[in-house]
């Protein structure tokens, strides 16, 4: 009895020390306390860690990426808010220069603050699908990149597979764009982003079909431990089968509190839920902050 009652001591001390240090052991990958509600402009870099915040932009998506070599990524810029906000969160986190602006598809939801962004700050790749769209916000945005005199790279230069020459300590994969697809989403680039064991997948807002596409056509390795889910949470994306072979632990919905599209769909939430899909959306946390050791992965909201 006294060395059974001696364990149990063990077992639960470990169980208090292991509460205490704020992280429970999942599947393999830490999983970490969520921290009180501090707000995401607290975050700065870290050094030696990957950090991504999942900037609230309204109905929108913008996802800034500060890579442990000093790499600024900008994932979108569109949203519903008055473009300072999007360019001073960004300023705010102490960045002068983008060294690559990501516009995933044309959709103004994606690319509406994009002039201001190469207006505020020193870009220096700028990365779009290259199709052939006819919105005013579109060519303001060409126009803008073109006034930058950066390197634009579209599907002329890229192919699905490609690495982006961005930083010597993440990956950034090419896993789809399409500069000649039937809708505007469909274009969209598809990046898997890659820091030691912690792997990303930003998804713009594709489709089921390209998602299918993704799973059947090609052998990327596609277990990843946080999603950005496509298409705000539309029913339209993030089948079944898509959760089953990306398998990822965190999703992020950039999307705005009673938005006309019905996003994210409850569907799409009940996916999330019955795969254990830990999931968070802007209109509930505003700007939300990973940090990535390459190892683990920390919520800092
Ligand atoms: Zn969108």
């Amino acid at each position: 009895m006294r060395k059974r009652g001696s364990a149990l001591l063990v077992l639960l001390v470990a169980v208090m020390l292991l509460a205490i240090s704020g992280w429970a052991l999942e599947g393999g990958l830490r999983i970490p306390e969520i921290f009180p509600d501090e707000g995401a402009q607290d975050v700065p870099g870290v050094q030696g860690n990957m950090t991504v915040h999942f900037i609230d932009v309204g109905q929108g998506d913008s996802a800034l990426i500060i890579t442990p070599d000093g790499k600024n990524v900008l994932i979108d810029a569109g949203g519903t808010y008055a473009p300072s906000d999007l360019t001073r969160y960004i300023s705010d986190r102490g960045v002068e220069v983008l060294d690559a602006l990501v516009i995933t598809h044309p959709h103004a939801d994606h690319l509406s603050y994009a002039d201001d962004v190469l207006e505020t700050f020193d870009v220096r790749s700028v990365y779009h699908p290259g199709m052939d769209y006819g919105s005013v916000g579109y060519q303001r945005f060409l126009t803008a990149a073109e006034a930058e005199g950066c390197p634009v790279y579209t599907e002329m230069e890229l192919d699905v597979g490609d690495e982006l020459n961005i930083s010597g300590a993440v990956t950034f994969q090419v896993l789809w764009l399409d500069s000649q697809a039937d809708n505007a989403n469909d274009a969209s680039i598809v990046l898997k982003v890659s820091y030691g064991e912690n792997d990303l997948l930003f998804t713009g807002d594709i489709e089921n079909n390209i998602e299918s596409i993704i799973l059947h056509d090609q052998q990327f390795d596609l277990n990843v431990d946080v999603l950005k889910v496509s298409h705000h949470g539309s029913d339209t994306s993030t089948t079944q089968e898509f959760l089953s072979a990306t398998t990822p632990e965190f999703g992020f919905i950039s999307v705005e509190e009673g938005n006309s599209y019905g996003h994210p769909h409850s569907s799409v939430l009940n996916r999330l839920e019955s795969n254990s899909v830990q999931y968070f959306t802007t209109m509930e946390e505003g700007s939300m902050v990973i940090r990535c050791d390459g190892e683990n992965i920390w919520l800092m909201f």
